[in-house]
């Protein structure tokens, strides 16, 4: 009876074949794709994607775009994470449409997922780098690589291209807060006469975050080949200087620089000779800031530039069970601190366990807290009121 009746509706049988095809195809898939209305675009917001459409984020990490997992894609659309990363839009689409139709990640080109490349520039005219801010404090284990970090996040997330150049030899801990282990890979620069061995200049290419910030760290050299040449007993003026000068920064909106730790006047007699824009400077509560921060003062004074603004760490702890709050390394200097320096506070940051656990796992960028925002927009007011000629600065 069956039989006769599926004889006489014959797209009732194609209707059901199609529904066995697609039932076995998905228990094939081992996954049941979701029904999504998400219109894949590159105006897109990667988080919002991400969440209707889960398979986007392996799609995404395909093209090195890591970011979908991490803070910035909250901001971002995927046209902004290419542009960021480097990379083609076009095949970006076309991989998130078919892998949304088919439930799998299609087989990506390579050269689709490799930034397109940037070809040396000649020596002495390579990026240009609209702002450079070291940023210094005291002494050492006050947050400064943190803070640093926290602030690279935060520019990112204002679409901003960030770098930050690690001269804090004593301890590079940049690429560690951010996951980074790759050792630099090297470029020669066929432009630049040789070294004094007779070999070719080599170049640094930069380390790239997830969220496509440009990074550089004595901790990302290796003591092999070509780079113990140019690596070999470093010292910190020495080391700043190479990794400003030997390296392919794009061109970015801000260079952050972690400075070593103390006043010592060695690396600020190298930042004479580059063109920052001010300092930025770390303190935690402590008797001793206010001394530390007139030695900073005085000698950033003798460079003529500013300092741009004060962050305070590890200021208070909030108790997470009661709420209450405890000055654990005492009350804070940080308005005194900001009055010598005649400089804003940029913030006060709290002990916060979270934010260690992340910087300590490597997901630096996953800090999805507020401050991050609050010491990119003061930094850039504070850039914004101490105005500079209008030159295009170059590195060398
Ligand atoms: P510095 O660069 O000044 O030597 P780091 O940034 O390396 O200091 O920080 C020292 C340690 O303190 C790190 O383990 C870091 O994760 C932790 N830390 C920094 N700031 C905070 C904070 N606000 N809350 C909790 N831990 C912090």
């Amino acid at each position: 009876m069956n039989h006769i009746r599926q004889q006489e509706r014959p797209e009732l049988l194609l209707k059901a074949i199609s529904v066995a095809y697609q039932t076995a195809f998905r228990i094939q898939n081992g996954r049941t794709m979701p029904h999504t209305t998400i219109v894949i675009t590159p105006q897109t917001n990667i988080q919002a994607l991400v969440a209707e459409l889960p398979i986007a984020a392996d799609v995404l990490t395909q093209f090195g775009l890591g970011c979908s997992g991490c803070g910035v894609s909250k901001y971002e659309t995927l046209e902004q994470g290419a542009a960021a990363h480097g990379l083609r839009i076009d095949p970006i689409i076309a991989a998130l449409t078919q892998a949304r139709l088919s439930g799998f990640v299609p087989l990506i080109a390579s050269d689709d997922k490799v930034p397109t490349p940037r070809a040396p520039r000649p020596f002495g005219m390579r990026a240009n780098i609209k702002y450079i801010v070291p940023v210094m404090s005291g002494k050492g284990g006050v947050g400064k690589s943190l803070v640093t970090a926290m602030l690279a996040v935060g520019l990112r997330r204002k679409h901003l291209r960030v770098g930050i150049l690690d001269a804090d030899i004593t301890g590079p801990s940049i690429p560690k807060l951010f996951g980074l282990r790759q050792p630099l890979l090297l470029e020669v620069d066929p432009s630049a006469p040789k070294t004094a061995n007779g070999n070719p200049q080599p170049l640094m290419v930069p380390a790239i975050s997830r969220s496509a910030i440009e990074i550089v760290s004595s901790n990302l050299l290796t003591d092999k080949e070509d780079t113990a040449m140019v690596w070999r007993g470093p010292i910190v003026s020495g080391v700043i200087r190479q990794f400003y000068e030997q390296v392919l920064w794009s061109d970015l909106d801000v260079l952050l620089i972690d400075l070593p730790p103390g006043t010592s006047d060695a690396p600020l007699t190298v930042l004479q000779s580059l063109s920052i824009d001010g300092v930025v400077l770390v303190t935690m509560p402590q008797a001793l800031a206010t001394m530390i921060v007139r030695k900073a003062a005085n000698l950033i004074h003798q460079l003529k530039k500013p300092i741009l603004g004060v962050v305070e760490n590890m200021s208070y702890f909030i108790a997470p069970d009661t709420g209450a709050r405890y000055d654990v390394f005492g009350p804070s200097y940080a308005d005194r601190v900001s009055e010598l320096s005649e400089a804003p506070l940029f913030a006060r940051i709290p002990i916060d366990s979270r934010k260690a656990e992340l910087a300590d796992e490597g997901r630096v960028e996953e800090i999805d807290d507020a401050i991050c925002d609050t010491l990119a927009d003061a930094l850039m007011a504070s850039l914004a009121a101490h105005p500079k000629p209008q030159e295009v600065i170059s590195l060398l």
